[in-house]
C-alpha cells in the first residue's frame, strides 16, 4: 500500500456519493483501474452501502404498511357507506310507491267489500220478501216480489221441499246452486207474471240463489245483465286479497329500510372514528 492508496481510500466515500471534484474523481477512477486492492476495497464499500439502503427501504415499508392497510380499509368502508346510502334512498322511494299503491288498493278493497255486502243484503231481502209473501198469502202471491226485483232477477220459483233433493244445507242463508229444474216447481214467475212454458235453466251456478224455509224452497235466477255485479261480489268474497296481503310488501320494505338505515348510521359513526384516528 503506497501513499496514493491512502489518499484514494480517504476519497472513496465522497467518490461513491459523487461529491468530489472532477479532478479528484478522475484521480480515483484512474487509480482504481490498476490497483486491485483499492478496487476490491471500493467494491466492498459499494456493496455495504447497497445493503444499508435496502434495509432502510424495508424498515420504511414496515412503518408505512399499517397505515396503508388502514387507508385501504377506509376506502372500502367509504364505498360501502355510499352504496348503503343509495340503497336507503332507494328503499324509501320504494316505500313511498308501495304504500301509495296499498292505499289505493285499500280504497278499492273497501269499495268492493261494500259492493259485496250490498249484493248479499239484496239477496237476503229478495228471499225474505218472497217467504213472507208465500207464508202470508200462499203460492200465487209472489207477483209483487217478482216485479219489484225485475231489474235483478229473471225467474222466481217456488218448490216443495220434498219434491227435490239437495246435498247442501240451504236453510241458513241464500246459497249459490245450479238451478233446480223448473219442471219440478210449484210455480214460476217472470216479470210479475206466472209462466207455464218450458224454461231452460241457466248452466251458470253463480247466477242462481236458493234458500229453504219450512216446507218450501225459493229459487231465483239473476238477469244476464245483472250477472257481472253478482260475479264481482262472488270474486270479492272468495278471492279478494286481505288488508294484510295488501300492506305486507310495504311493511317488509319498511323493515328492510330500517335495518339498512341502522347499518348505514353505524358505518358513518365508525368512519368518523377511523378518520379521527388517522388525523
Ligand atoms: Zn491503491
Amino acid at each position: 500500500m503506497n501513499n496514493e492508496c491512502e489518499i484514494v481510500k480517504d476519497l472513496l466515500p465522497s467518490y461513491i456519493d459523487k461529491l468530489c471534484s472532477k479532478s479528484s474523481e478522475n484521480f480515483v477512477s484512474t487509480h482504481l483501474e490498476h490497483c486491485t486492492e483499492c478496487k476490491s476495497f471500493y467494491n466492498r464499500m459499494v456493496l455495504e452501502l447497497n445493503i444499508e439502503d435496502e434495509i432502510e427501504v424495508i424498515e420504511r415499508q414496515q412503518v408505512i404498511q399499517p397505515f396503508q392497510k388502514v387507508s385501504a380499509l377506509l376506502k372500502i368502508q367509504k364505498i360501502t357507506e355510499k352504496a348503503l346510502k343509495w340503497l336507503v334512498i332507494f328503499s324509501l322511494i320504494m316505500i313511498l310507491i308501495l304504500s301509495t299503491l296499498a292505499t289505493s288498493n285499500t280504497t278499492q278493497f273497501n269499495k268492493e267489500q261494500m259492493h259485496q255486502s250490498s249484493i248479499e243484503q239484496e239477496q237476503l231481502e229478495i228471499m225474505s220478501a218472497a217467504f213472507q209473501s208465500l207464508n202470508q198469502n200462499g203460492l200465487e202471491s209472489l207477483e209483487d216480489v217478482s216485479l219489484n226485483y225485475a231489474r235483478q232477477i229473471k225467474y222466481l220459483a217456488v218448490f216443495e221441499r220434498n219434491s227435490v233433493s239437495i246435498d247442501k244445507d240451504i236453510s241458513k242463508e241464500p246459497t249459490i246452486l245450479y238451478p233446480l229444474p223448473y219442471k219440478d216447481a210449484d210455480i214460476v214467475y217472470e216479470n210479475g207474471e206466472i209462466i207455464t212454458n218450458t224454461i231452460t235453466p241457466s248452466d251458470y251456478d253463480i247466477g242462481t240463489m236458493v234458500m229453504e224455509k219450512g216446507n218450501y224452497i225459493i229459487q231465483f235466477e239473476y238477469q244476464d245483465r245483472y250477472l257481472n255485479h253478482v260475479e264481482r261480489a262472488f270474486q270479492t268474497k272468495h278471492y279478494a286479497k286481505s288488508l294484510l296481503e295488501i300492506w305486507l310488501p310495504s311493511v317488509i320494505t319498511l323493515i328492510i329500510t330500517l335495518i339498512l338505515l341502522s347499518i348505514w348510521l353505524n358505518l358513518v359513526k365508525s368512519l368518523r372514528r377511523t378518520e379521527g384516528l388517522i388525523e
